[in-house]
């Protein structure tokens, strides 16, 4: 093996890591896996470049706060055999929310893991988790640099309108505004479009980030215009578990009517609401779309409709749309939803071309549609890795 990188994503019960090697610029795959079940009972599986099991093994739940920790340093002892005998360059962690104050990847020290706790109300249920990866790693792997890469960094192009909510001012002066989140993603995405789409790559594009997290992107000339999340990741479409855009008046309904708290409330919007709310059945869209059950149909027409309504708004925004990007693991493999998009928007002129989305594209419209429509492929991975070389290299 080359030089290595270790991308860390480590969220409330998992940690995904992916080990790059790193040879004259070039970043490859070594290993990946994900250790997940963390505070309950965690499961570690390694996989090789070629997709195949590697290692595989459980451990007991250690004490209550130390399975972050814990995991991290199951993850350490088995990687280090398998590095170069020079080591990591560094490891790159997906922080989610960097505030309005980074809005660049950033070489971590315990000042800045600090600075970063500032955001944990921004984002309780992640944030707590990404600084518990990184001061496991620093624990760890002593000596490795460590890289924070921000989801919220690449929405910091926004036009201050786009940003704001109309409550009084002081309220955004405290930090209540809209960030937007997948930004790793929706930057992958802008890096490829030079390469697969030139003539995308300085238009006016909305990227459709389609997984069980799911928002959308309005990109002008490559850098971000709009998102359909906001303040927090539970804004905009419908997702697996979260309900997207609300009413606020729905929470002071179920404040004054129902006696609900805010962790009540909190885990009805982010835990059981979006596809698993609406259908009853399922979060995840395989199952949904397999399903018999008409609350299902009923689950998918909502998440259609909404990417619709949404792409108008992200097409105004941009003062028109000249195309159109699905990715994550709806975009790039449900093609039922993707034909009911594009005909949803034909108005906007999106076309599909039946047997190019059949086969997930890449380029899925016709060439004569006066919109692109794309299917690629991201890769938040490897954006942080790119980011971690570019800050340590
Ligand atoms: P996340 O990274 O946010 O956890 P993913 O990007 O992996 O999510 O996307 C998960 C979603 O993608 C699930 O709803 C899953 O059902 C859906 N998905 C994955 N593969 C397919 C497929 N072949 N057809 C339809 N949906 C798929």
């Amino acid at each position: 093996m080359a030089n290595a990188i270790l991308v860390l994503n480590a969220g409330s019960s998992s940690i995904k890591f992916t080990i790059f090697d790193h040879e004259a610029g070039n970043l490859h795959v070594r290993y990946e896996g994900q250790i997940e079940g963390i505070g309950t009972k965690p499961h570690f599986v390694a996989y090789a470049d070629a997709g195949q099991p590697i290692h595989e093994t459980s451990w007991a739940n250690p004490p209550l706060g130390r399975g972050h920790a814990y995991a991290l340093e199951r993850l350490a002892a088995w990687l280090d055999p398998l590095l170069p005998e020079e080591g990591l360059i560094g490891v790159g962690h997906r922080v989610v929310h960097g505030g309005t104050r980074f809005s660049a990847p950033m070489r971590l020290d315990e000042a800045l893991l600090h600075e970063l706790e500032a955001f944990v109300s921004l984002a309780p249920l992640h944030q707590p988790a990404n600084l518990a990866g990184i001061a496991a790693a620093m624990d760890f792997l002593p000596g490795v640099p460590n890289v924070a890469c921000f989801d919220t960094a690449f929405h910091r192009t926004h036009p201050p309108v786009a940003d704001r909510f109309a409550i009084p001012y002081d309220l955004y002066d405290e930090g209540v505004r809209r960030y937007g989140f997948h930004g790793l993603s929706y930057e992958y995405i802008a890096q490829a479009l030079p390469t697969c789409a030139p003539k995308l790559a300085e238009g006016r594009v909305v990227v459709a980030h389609l997984g069980n997290g799911a928002s959308m992107c309005a990109l002008k000339a490559g850098r971000s215009h709009d998102s359909t999340m906001g303040f927090t990741a539970l804004d905009g479409l419908p997702m697996g578990t979260r309900c997207g855009q609300i009413d606020p008046g729905v929470l002071i309904y179920l404040m004054q009517e129902k006696g609900m708290g805010a962790k009540q409330i909190e885990d009805l919007l982010y835990k059981r609401s979006g596809l698993l709310g609406l259908s009853g059945v399922s979060n995840d869209m395989r199952t949904l779309a397999a399903s018999n059950d008409p609350r299902a149909a009923d689950a998918l027409d909502y998440f259609v409709y909404r990417i619709i309504r949404e792409t108008g708004a992200l097409a105004a925004s941009l003062g028109g749309l000249d195309g159109f990007v699905f990715t994550a693991g709806i975009g790039e493999n449900a093609a039922n939803i993707r034909a009911r998009v594009c005909e949803g928007l034909g108005w906007l002129g999106l076309q599909c071309d039946p047997a190019a989305n059949a086969q997930h594209g890449p380029r899925i419209s016709p060439p004569d549609s006066p919109v692109d429509v794309w299917v690629i492929p991201t890769d938040e991975a490897r954006m942080i890795a790119l980011h971690t070389l570019r800050v340590l290299v």
